[in-house]
């Protein structure tokens, strides 16, 4: 399946689900820490907190103790892990001179300088200069992988550069495209391409071969 005819299968199935939701560029960086290896269900109960105490943003995060921290995203799982990476992007936010010199870099100097602080692989750099910087990139994340391999679109333990650049370059720099296509791509994941899919009611069954699909073209 083409990648423009992918999108524009989910979005004629799910709409525009107006992603990243986050009123600033800081909290969408906090929510990409936060987000790794959990739902967001729990990163909301995690942002609350840090917003019921003044804490989202660089100043107010970094005034909270180590222990404190971690103590208020605590539901968002690994939370003194995800504190500890939480500080590395703080002192690398400190150390850059903030976000609007960031904002400043080219795409790819941006996503390197990520890519160095400690605790942010590809996903989560990824995540923050799709969402916070609105840059044209693409998130590989575990739906996308799961999504393509059951589409034929990709091979299993396909590289996440590989992925990551086969669809940039079908959308080219179309950011709300990119936007848009992680996130419908999460919403199925969710909805229907399950772990044990729903197949019955999918807007891709002609187009897939995964077993237990019937319609095949
Ligand atoms: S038909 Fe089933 S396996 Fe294929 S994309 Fe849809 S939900 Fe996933």
């Amino acid at each position: 399946m083409r990648i423009p005819d992918l999108l524009e299968a989910l979005r004629g199935e799910y709409g525009d689900l107006k992603w990243w939701p986050a009123d600033t560029a800081f909290e969408v960086m906090v929510g990409a820490v936060l987000t790794q290896n959990t739902s967001w269900t729990n990163v909301e109960k995690a942002l609350a907190n840090l917003r019921a105490r003044d804490a989202l943003s660089p100043e107010g995060l970094m005034a909270l103790g180590q222990e404190e921290l971690a103590e208020q995203i605590r539901p968002s799982g690994y939370f003194n892990v995800k504190a500890d990476r939480l500080r590395h992007l703080l002192h690398f936010l400190e150390a850059s001179g903030g976000i609007e010199t960031l904002a400043a870099l080219e795409t790819t100097d941006l996503r390197s300088a990520l890519l160095g602080v400690k605790g942010v692989g590809p996903e989560t750099a990824d995540d923050i200069v799709l969402y916070a910087f609105e840059r044209p990139v693409f998130v590989v994340d575990a739906y996308t992988r799961r999504l393509f391999e059951r589409l034929e679109m990709a091979q299993a333990r396909e590289p996440y550069d590989v992925l990551r650049e086969q669809v940039e370059a079908a959308l080219g720099a179309d950011v709300a495209a990119l936007n848009d296509l992680h996130a419908l791509i999460v919403e199925h994941g969710k909805e229907r391409c399950r772990p044990r899919p729903r197949c019955e009611s999918c807007p891709l069954r002609l187009h897939c071969r995964y077993p237990g699909t019937t319609a095949h073209p």
